[in-house]
């Protein structure tokens, strides 16, 4: 693999073969050309009608097809839709709600509170208890409404919470009929779970600010508690992934040759002007709306299990949510591509939007700001705030990273968690851990991923987003 330095974190991958557009990776340190991912970056670089490049974010790593941490937009008339430029959990994404309680207040209470929170919001591959299982009609709102379905539901931190998420919490365009029985059966008794593993709820504290004018505006404050929520569209968006590869990789040569003769077979998509692509489209976007419904009722479940373990006021807990993100999804957007607006269909696929200050998109509380950007880091260490550029609307189709990215896999990383107990060592440090997975705390440890700090440093560096503040664990629930 040939990688050429642009400057700083940024190398290219200069186009070859049936490469249509170079390959850029912001990376931590100089990429390893071994390194599989960067295969993927070079495979995606085939795709159909992609623009530009095919972007890596520097919490690159290995993912079906796509590699997580990719962005790749496509022209929206005659490129390209991949469901493996999603993936398998669509409308995978992140929220963070922030409160007016004061961390050192809270600690006295934290056990009682990560208790209650394990209660109240259901973990692990299991259903809901808050929401029984939902009718065909009632399903039918939720992948239309989203977020807003639940907010309707009472489901919610304020009233204006759905305004608080990208794109409003809600994706046009979604179609429930096209949505499977199957996906339909698997999804209707989820709504309001937070699933298994990766996925969490963690309280956590204000721990560092770097830009006093953004966090003020975000509503962080040193020493608050906020909280993050991090799920997706659990067994409803699966299966609409699984079904849609299923169906897009025996018909790829009829799409034409661009399309037969794509490197990987993971990379199955369709025109997106085609009735494949549009069907596909539809239910993305309907399991992208279940996603936002089931944080949404988390965020619900959760300001009432706060009220609740701690017998405080609405007033006194002051909850507000921030904002929430996608990062498994494509979505029709309106970008400058060389000199000129057009409509872009953007694939993040383990990766964030970050809207720069003073776009439209942005709710109005933070378009002086940028957007909130949200990245988690794991369960042992931080997270971090930041905030969208200019930069990103002109390099990377106003993308961030997602995470930190997993460095181990979870095999590796449940051999290397042998003879630890990892709760005891988070308890050693003041983090209070429940997990419902007997593996989960080896396969979740902070050595399983990369340092998060070092991953938004180089968006940071490179002008992609910008610091505004780190939060860190103090009560983790884990699936
Ligand atoms: P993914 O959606 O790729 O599974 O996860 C997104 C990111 O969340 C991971 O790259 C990792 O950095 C972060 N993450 C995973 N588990 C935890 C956790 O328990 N707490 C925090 N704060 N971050 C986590
Ligand atoms: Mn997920
Ligand atoms: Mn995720």
């Amino acid at each position: 693999m040939q990688l050429r330095r642009i400057e700083g974190d940024l190398w290219e991958i200069p186009r070859e073969g049936r490469m249509k557009v170079p390959g850029r990776v912001y990376s931590v340190g100089p990429p390893a050309p071994d390194d599989p991912a960067l295969e993927q970056v070079k495979n995606v670089a085939h795709l159909p009608g992609i623009l530009r490049f095919s972007l890596a974010m520097p919490d690159i790593h290995w993912g079906y097809g796509f590699p997580i941490g990719g962005v790749a937009a496509v022209d929206a008339e005659h490129g390209a839709v991949s469901p493996g430029g999603v993936g398998y959990d669509i409308n995978c994404g992140v929220r963070v709600v922030t409160t007016a309680l004061d961390a050192g207040d809270l600690r006295p209470k934290l056990h009682p509170l990560a208790a209650q929170l394990y209660r109240d919001i259901p973990t692990g591959v299991g259903a809901s208890r808050a929401i029984p299982r939902l009718d065909d009609a009632e399903l039918d709102e939720v992948l239309r409404d989203g977020a807003r379905w639940a907010v309707r539901r009472g489901f919610a931190a304020a009233a204006d919470d759905a305004e608080r998420c990208e794109e409003g919490g809600r994706l046009a365009g979604a179609d429930p009929d096209a949505v499977s029985d199957r996906a339909r059966q698997r999804g209707s008794d989820q709504v309001g779970t937070l699933g298994s593993g990766n996925h969490f709820l963690e309280v956590d504290r204000v721990a560092e600010i770097y830009d006093e004018a953004a966090a003020e505006a975000f509503g962080l404050f040193p020493g608050r508690v906020a909280i993050q929520i991090h799920s997706g569209s659990r067994g409803l968006g699966y299966q609409v992934c699984d079904e849609a590869l299923a169906a897009l990789a025996p018909r790829l040569a009829s799409f034409g040759e661009d399309y037969a003769a794509l490197p990987d077979r993971q990379l199955a998509c369709a025109p997106v002007d085609s009735p494949e692509g549009r069907r596909y489209l539809a239910a993305m976007q309907a399991a992208a709306n279940f996603a936002w419904a089931n944080r949404q009722v988390m965020t619900g479940l959760t300001v009432r299990a706060f009220l609740h373990a701690l017998g405080i006021s609405e007033r006194d807990l002051g909850a507000r949510l921030l904002y929430d993100v996608c990062h498994n999804v494509a979505k029709h957007e309106e970008h400058e591509v060389d000199g000129v607006r057009r409509r872009v269909l953007v694939h993040r696929k383990g990766a964030t939007r970050a809207f720069g200050p003073g776009d439209a998109r942005v709710p109005a509380p933070y378009r002086d700001v940028g957007q909130p950007v949200l990245i988690p880091g794991d369960m042992g260490r931080y997270s971090y705030v930041l905030a969208g550029t200019a930069r990103a609307m002109r390099d990377t189709f106003g993308s961030s990273c997602h995470g930190a990215g997993r460095l181990l896999s979870r095999g590796e990383a449940l051999r290397r968690a042998r003879g630890r107990s990892i709760a005891r060592e988070l308890a050693d440090r003041g983090i209070e851990i429940l997990a419902r997975g007997k593996k989960t705390l080896g396969e979740e440890m902070s050595d399983a991923y990369k340092d998060v700090a070092q991953v938004v440093a180089v968006m940071d560096g490179a002008g992609i987003s910008r610091l505004v503040a780190r939060l860190e664990p103090m009560a983790v629930i884990k699936g």
